[in-house]
């Protein structure tokens, strides 16, 4: 039998808000275990939490920017469940009415534009987190419980491991496109669950689920539905049954394992949580927040084909993050030459990135230096291809591009009786090539213009070596 796969998403965001959800605590991640705490997040008794004003906002931006409805009127609620990291014995979250509904996401996998329907979007805090990997105990540290969260939920609209993974890319780039996280799935900003069942090809009806937890990156995702999809197919063909169950996929063995019952709603006793209010969003907090609202990638990258006329596939790979279009704007301010700037951003500045592993806010040429640099080029300072030894020598100096051509002396040489005598000294260096040339073999003007460009040292003005070139060979 031919199977379809079916697969829903609950993404975790956290928010890189100064404090926490509810008390007055840092939400930095990274410092000495149990040193972000307080009374409220530790839960003793008889301390009351406060909704942090930004966590609403951030998830009214989101909300917005995934053409969401935004409810007037929101709940938070406690998720009762027993775990040594979640000190309340409940997590605050949303249940009956969550703060955004019923939203899209645009993605496209390779195989045209889907729209992936968002059932919704709810407010939640973190647990701390168990450490289990020192001795024999096992440690908690409660510095992440009370951060807060955004947990996106969407419609089980996704068909291939590929599209779970663009999706997931998609609201990563949302995300960071808004500034409401820094969507690192390495440090845990970006957590995904799956959840993924198969049904006949031609059936309605949903197959039984399996959710998956645990996939911290792009390709563990893939890989991790991947395997599931095979799991299914053997159960279904051999007459077996599918078991609703959470699992957890192991990287490292590349297959998940049962980690328990799959709980339903009600195990999680929700019901409002009687220490806090309503949460209440106003036209007027609407009206501010969409304006406050980014240029999107899709939007920003039709703007730079009109703006810039560079290609739709650099526009495209521009816009990917909203750091590197900025670079790319503010080079082309300087530089005045777009297509100049795309190609250098494109290639040298994405492949040092790349190699270094860097983001492009830490890169140390900045888009006055490389701007600066292009001009230059476009000046006829100097070549493209000394213009990529001078690019390598800012990266290890942080010199500006002028200082680093004048001291090493790199300036293109356009002097056109300089260039003449170098012509000359190779015609007459090399009188077997030069009677063959003028023999018929015409292919040799290659060898010369080689023998001229080696001898300067790539400075000479290839233009005007070529120009040279000919008239002496014809002549
Ligand atoms: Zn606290
Ligand atoms: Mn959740």
């Amino acid at each position: 039998m031919k199977y379809e796969l079916v697969v829903g998403l609950e993404v975790h965001c956290q928010l890189n808000t100064v404090s926490k959800a509810f008390c007055g605590c840092s939400a930095q991640f990274g410092k000495s275990a149990n040193t972000n705490v307080c009374p409220v997040c530790l839960a003793l008794p008889g301390a009351l939490p406060v909704l942090n004003r930004r966590v609403v906002e951030d998830a009214v931006k989101l909300g917005l920017a995934t053409g969401c409805s935004i409810a007037p009127h929101s709940v938070l609620a406690r998720k009762n469940y027993f775990y040594p990291d979640l000190p309340k014995g409940y997590q605050i979250s949303q249940f009956e009415e969550p703060i955004c509904s019923e939203g899209m996401v645009h993605i496209d996998a390779g195989e045209g534009k889907r729209d992936i329907r968002l059932i919704r979007i709810h407010i939640e805090e973190d647990a701390g987190k168990s450490i289990h990997d020192i001795g024999e105990e096992t440690y908690i540290d409660l510095n992440r419980s009370g951060v807060p969260l955004l947990e996106i939920v969407s419609y089980p609209d996704l068909r291939t491991p590929k599209e779970a993974s663009a999706y997931l890319q998609k609201v990563r780039q949302i995300v960071k496109y808004l500034g409401i996280s820094d969507g690192n799935m390495e440090e845990g900003s970006l957590r995904c669950d799956a959840n993924v069942s198969l049904r006949p090809v031609g059936q309605e009806e949903y197959g039984t689920r399996s959710e998956i937890k645990n996939m911290n990156s792009f390709k563990n995702v893939e890989k991790a539905i991947e395997y599931e999809v095979e799991r299914h197919t053997a159960i279904l063909e051999s007459g077996g049954v599918i078991l609703q169950e959470t699992r957890l996929w192991d990287a490292d063995k590349g297959e998940t394992r049962s980690m328990r019952g799959k709980e339903f709603a009600h195990d999680y006793r929700y019901f409002p949580d009687p220490d806090l209010v309503p949460v209440l969003v106003d036209q007027e907090m609407i009206d501010r927040i969409l304006l406050e609202l980014p240029e999107f990638p899709e939007e920003r990258a039709v703007r730079f084909t009109e703006e810039y006329a560079i290609p739709a596939y650099d526009a495209a790979v521009l816009t990917v993050e909203r750091e590197l279009a900025d670079y790319f704007e503010e080079t082309v301010k300087i530089s005045g030459d777009a297509k100049a700037s795309s190609n250098w951003v494109m290639g040298e500045v994405m492949r040092m990135l790349k190699e270094s592993y860097l983001d492009i806010a830490e890169f140390s040429i900045r888009p006055q230096r490389l701007g600066a640099l292009i001009t230059l080029i476009g000046k006829g300072v100097i070549s493209n291809t000394i213009a990529k030894q001078v690019f390598e020598l800012m990266l290890k100096s942080g010199d500006a591009p002028a200082e680093i051509v004048e001291r090493e002396g790199l300036a293109q040489v356009s002097d056109s009786s300089a260039i003449e005598a170098v012509v000359q000294g190779i015609l007459d260096a090399n009188p077997g090539q030069l009677a063959a040339y003028r023999g018929g073999k015409t292919k040799l003007l290659g060898f010369f213009v080689g023998q001229c460009m080696s001898q300067t040292k790539g400075k000479a003005n290839p233009q005007m070596v070529n120009e040279v070139l000919l008239k002496k060979l014809e002549g």
